[in-house]
């Protein structure tokens, strides 16, 4: 049996529960069908049939899951943090003993290849790990000194929160938002992708078999629309954790007005990497390759623009072009996999109008081009590159969100940073250059909210992340992700008799 068959074989032994029971809804630590008995089919995107039918959450559903999260919530923020802290390890152990299954589910719900997916369950484990290790200080505040008083701040969890996930990794961004949430003493809410919803339902029960408390981590399935705006809008719900399209934030924005939510957005990107002539070509022409062809190019950080000083621009989109044709697109369960199909019909078509776009724009394409008919006859799009592209051509502003990247010449340093911050995104930025000095520089002019020299993205965990314009609004990681989650609270000691004001005698 080949290394592909055996994997769907096993596939199909972890798929079989979701294809009996369905993915249902987790509220008040019970597994439980939408209100209405609605559900939807998730799909997989490798051969188009219906994996799963889901339960279709609506705004009865998140009122329930709402108020299972309030009542939960007074509980888990009064644990003590230490004790936070071992049962979210607990958890990350858990995962790393299913991490085989979780990898598995998520490449047949998402398209995504199991060499990136298997890593992606056990970077949720670390995300886990991360900020449990946190948990027992995230209360800690500091002590400001003035004449005659002390002031001492102190951080409570905001309350219950509403966490709201896209389809592209959903298991690793899902941890990456939950896990902080819950070192933080936030109960949560969590409203995963339509597109792709099996992987949230092993995380919450693997969470809960752990020991979480029942209430603290609920979810509900459904669409943005429905279930999700009703998330946004929920009065118990404090604060929305959101990643997604910018579209899709601002109109969070604008449900979330009303009850006055805070919220975190981590959304699109249309990310430059800029190649200075006196680069490590080779080392630079690999890291680009990878930043936009892994994850099927469905990826918020993916370095979807590739911005080349004239002089080493031929040989180095020659680089390229090899590279992008050797890229083995197939079955994401065949471990030799780098490409697999994209998350569904609509979406492939859009990442191929891009391309006829691109065309008609009068960009030329020096490597793919086209839909593959790969195996299950599923979504699958070649790794594509455009040259002679210009950076006000739509393929060099819009998001693609698949494997395609579009190279543009500069001359000079002044007109690098020009074309690279002349876009509404601004993500991550990735510099190529041996002039330190200039690394310097011009990386702090480059408008992005995380910048790699000489590497391509490489994730610390105490780092903040997140974009500037249009591409979010506040950072995750390290400390900040618990600013968000929680409120941070003064107060002021007299430590003298100060003379206080006597009005009125
Ligand atoms: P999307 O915005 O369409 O959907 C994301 C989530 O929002 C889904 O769960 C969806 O149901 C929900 N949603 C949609 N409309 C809603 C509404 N009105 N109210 C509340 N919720 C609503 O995004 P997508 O297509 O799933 O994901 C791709 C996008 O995510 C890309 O733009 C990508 O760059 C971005 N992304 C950003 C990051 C980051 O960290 N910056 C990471 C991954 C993906």
């Amino acid at each position: 049996m080949s290394a592909l068959e055996q994997n769907l074989k096993k596939a199909e032994a972890y798929l079989e529960r979701f294809r009996r029971d369905g993915v249902l809804n987790h509220i008040a630590g019970e597994a439980v069908p939408a209100g209405d008995g609605a559900t939807f089919e998730s799909i997989s995107p490798i051969d188009l049939k219906p994996l799963a039918k889901v339960a279709h959450g609506k705004v009865a559903d998140i009122d329930r899951a709402a108020k299972a999260a309030k009542a939960a919530f007074h509980g888990w923020a009064a644990m003590p943090g230490d004790t936070r802290k071992k049962l979210l390890h607990k958890i990350a152990d858990a995962i790393v003993v299913r991490a085989e299954e979780i990898a598995f589910v998520e490449c047949m719900d998402t398209g995504q290849s199991l060499r990136f997916m298997s890593k992606a369950a056990l970077r949720g484990a670390e995300n886990f790990r991360f900020f449990a290790d946190r948990a027992s200080e995230a209360r800690d505040g500091k002590a400001l000194h003035a004449p005659g008083q002390l002031n001492i701040t102190t951080r409570k969890p905001i309350g219950p929160v509403g966490i709201i996930t896209p389809w592209n990794t959903p298991f690793m961004l899902s941890t990456w938002k939950i896990a902080p949430a819950l070192a933080a003493g936030c109960t949560v809410v969590h409203k995963p992708a339509e597109l792709s919803p099996l992987t949230a339902r092993l995380l919450v029960e693997i969470a809960e078999e752990a020991g979480l408390p029942k209430g603290v981590w609920n979810v509900v399935n459904g669409f943005g629309e429905d279930a999700g705006k009703a998330l946004t809008e929920h009065p118990d719900i404090k604060a929305i954790g959101f990643v997604g399209e910018s579209a899709t934030g601002s109109l969070i924005m604008k449900q979330g007005a009303a009850t006055l939510k805070r919220v975190h957005f981590e959304l699109g990107g249309k990310n430059p990497v800029i190649v200075f002539a006196d680069a490590d070509l080779d080392r630079a022409a690999d890291a680009a390759v990878f930043m936009v062809y892994s994850l099927n190019g469905e990826r918020c950080t993916s370095s979807s623009r590739l911005l080349v000083e004239a002089s080493v621009h031929d040989a180095f989109v020659a680089k390229v072009v090899e590279k992008a044709k050797r890229i083995k697109i197939g079955h994401p369960l065949d471990p030799d996999t780098v490409i697999g199909p994209l998350i569904n019909p609509e979406h492939q078509a859009k990442v191929l109008s891009y391309i006829e776009l691109g065309r008609k724009e009068g960009a030329g394409i020096v490597a793919g081009g086209a839909a593959v008919d790969g195996p299950g006859g599923g979504t699958y799009v070649q790794p594509t590159l455009f040259t002679g592209v210009s950076n006000r051509m739509r393929i060099a502003q819009e998001e693609i969100f698949g494997p395609v990247l579009v190279a543009v010449p500069f001359n000079d340093e002044a007109e690098a940073l020009e074309l690279a911050n002349d876009t509404r995104y601004g993500l991550a930025g990735y510099l190529w250059t041996s002039d330190v000095t200039r690394a310097l520089r011009f990386s702090d002019a480059l408008e992005a909210g995380m910048i790699w020299v000489n590497s391509e993205n490489v994730r610390h965990l105490p780092t903040p992340f997140g974009g500037v314009k249009n591409s979010g609004i506040g950072r995750d990681g390290g400390d900040w992700s618990f600013d968000f989650y929680m409120e941070t609270k003064n107060i002021s000691f007299a430590t003298s008799s100060h003379a206080i004001a006597k009005l009125g005698g």
